[in-house]
């Protein structure tokens, strides 16, 4: 396989622009997952970054060292930066418009939350034939060009409308909506056909990707579907394009190492000291209606109701970090959430004793993992969500293996953890009761062994694996270097027993199939398998 430059590109550059009292701007690095992950490979392959920096161009106007900033950034990140300048208007109707008040709510089964305003439209495409330009005037043809997320789903079709030939792969990772949501889109046939333009779309799920296959059978002609594996090949008339799920993850060894330090340890003693003879549960999320809260909080008022033996021994820590405050509904969510908890607290607390605990701020790496440590139930129930990275930190800093995960089935993550986490429906009041109930009397051995199993799935498929699983999928030059993986479901214990099939194979490291080789395959020619995603 021959070495290309890997050119990433997504709605936001990896770094934070300041501008510093004295009005002197300063660049700083970015965090996240992502950034960690992609960072190696593109220092290995001389890379690019292309994005938005997160200020609008008016107030960059009158800066002449931008250039200048840039390249030091570059120095410190290790591989190139190139910018897409926007507008305050245009972040206005691409960004809180398309992207956050149509592409958002629809794609998370919310189409009566969309704004569907047609101005949106006509950002959103404009923006986009933006950083079309952008991979152009920055990319050859050699190059392999990943494209991040939802707000860029047209990148791809602006890029061959400006007839620029480019191997191209996009990950979305948000959650892909089933075709009677889908449908709602005004622009439905303009997006499907935009991601068809891309060599290989990338979903987090395979319910994911078998709702993106079901809209382009339902709303296309002709297509055709080939190859049964977790990525397969969409052929409609004139185009083709690989569609495969990839489950994002995190960076499992900085979570469990920081977790591990001695100022962790101190933070969540702290915490815990604070907070004495209950258990803690854990609730962490950006402020959205995609997030389940209020759901949550009438859960805890269930639980506190149906099982009074919880009064005065747990203790709900509730972090919502600000979101999208611009866009007006963010601010009726946060009034509802800041109401019900007041009014919870009013009720229920007793001298020594609150039910909540409310902090409305972002935590610091090392804060969040102290909180981890610190806090025997993780309680995670989106109404849907693409993936939950929470889910996975919260067991990766589990270093103990003292911690239970209640998690919402329509978390991408519950795909992955459905083995050892307590799966509820976020919709269900009183099974979330239950298993807050069930959290809260489970025996310290129970705990530990569903623990230990999250764990080493999730150490077992880190976010290097991620980006190694992606590129693989987007570099490998021919469909047979995906096996065909048949989708499992285990119903029967014999189920998870080795059949007689050459073609399945039980990983008992990792309990899921995964295929042999096709090397190991009787009469197919060996070709070296790498990628081993599998979800369920
Ligand atoms: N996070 C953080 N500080 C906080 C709360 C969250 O840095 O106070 C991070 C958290 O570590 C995680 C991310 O924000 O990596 C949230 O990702 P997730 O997939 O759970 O939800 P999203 O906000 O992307 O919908």
């Amino acid at each position: 396989m021959r070495e290309r430059r890997l050119v990433v590109v997504s709605n936001r550059l990896p770094i934070v622009l300041e501008r510093q009292k004295a009005g002197k701007w300063n660049i700083g690095p970015g965090a996240g997952g992502l950034i960690t992950a992609l960072g190696p490979v593109l220092r290995n392959r001389g890379g690019l970054w292309i994005g938005w920096l997160g200020t609008p161009s008016e107030k960059l106007a009158d800066f002449s060292g931008l250039d200048e900033l840039l390249q030091r950034g570059a120095e410190e990140t290790g591989y190139a930066l190139s910018p897409v300048h926007l507008s305050t208007e245009e972040v206005q109707n691409f960004y809180f418009g398309f992207s956050n008040q149509i592409l958002w709510p629809l794609f998370h089964d919310f189409p009566t939350r969309c704004n569907f305003d047609p101005a949106y439209w006509q950002a959103y495409e404009w923006v986009n034939r933006k950083f079309a330009r952008a991979i152009v005037d920055n990319t050859t043809e050699e190059d392999f060009v990943w494209v991040h997320d939802y707000q860029l789903i047209l990148a791809g079709s602006e890029l061959m409308k400006l007839g620029r030939k480019r191997h191209t792969g996009f990950f979305l990772h948000i959650p892909f909506p089933p075709l009677d949501v889908f449908i709602n889109l005004p622009w439905r046939f303009a997006i499907l056909d935009a991601l068809m333009q891309y060599d290989l779309i990338g979903f987090q799920t395979e319910r994911d990707r078998l709702n993106f296959i079901a809209c382009v059978r339902a709303l296309t002609r002709g297509v055709r579907v080939l190859g049964k594996g977790h990525v397969c090949k969409l052929v409609v008339p004139g185009r083709e394009a690989r569609v495969g799920s990839f489950p994002i993850s995190i960076d499992f060894k900085e979570f469990a190492g920081l977790s591990a330090s001695l100022e962790t340890a101190e933070q969540a003693k702290t915490i815990r000291d604070n907070l004495p003879n209950r258990k803690l549960i854990f609730g962490v999320d950006r402020l959205d209606y995609t997030k389940g809260i209020p759901n949550r909080l009438n859960a805890l008022v269930n639980a506190l109701e149906r099982y009074p033996d919880l009064r005065r021994r747990i203790t709900l820590i509730q972090v919502i970090v600000p979101s999208r405050e611009v866009i007006e509904e963010y601010g009726r969510i946060k009034k509802e959430i800041e109401r019900m908890i007041g009014e919870i607290n009013g009720r229920y607390t007793e001298v020594g004793w609150t039910p909540i605990t409310y902090i409305f701020g972002s935590l610091s790496r090392p804060e969040l993992v102290s909180y981890y440590q610190a806090c025997e139930i993780a309680l995670i129930t989106p109404l849907k969500d693409g993936m939950n990275l929470v889910a996975k930190e919260y067991c990766a800093s589990k270093i103990h293996e003292d911690g239970a995960l209640i998690l919402s089935e329509f978390a991408g993550a519950a795909a992955s953890l459905h083995h050892g986490a307590l799966l509820v429906n976020p919709y269900d009041i009183e099974g979330v009761a239950d298993a807050i109930h069930q959290a809260y009397i489970m025996n310290p051995n129970e705990r530990r062994k569903r623990m230990r199993g999250l764990r080493r799935t999730i150490r077992g498929n880190d976010v290097y694996r991620w980006v190694a699983s992606f590129l693989e999928a987007g570099l490998a030059e021919d469909m047979r270097q995906f096996p065909l993986m048949e989708l499992f479901v285990p119903r029967r214990r014999q189920d998870f027993l080795p059949k007689q099939s050459p073609k399945r194979v039980l990983r008992a490291d990792q309990n899921r199939l995964v295929p042999l080789p096709r090397s190991a395959q009787p009469g197919k020619n060996a070709v070296v398998f790498k990628s081993k995603f599998v979800s369920s």
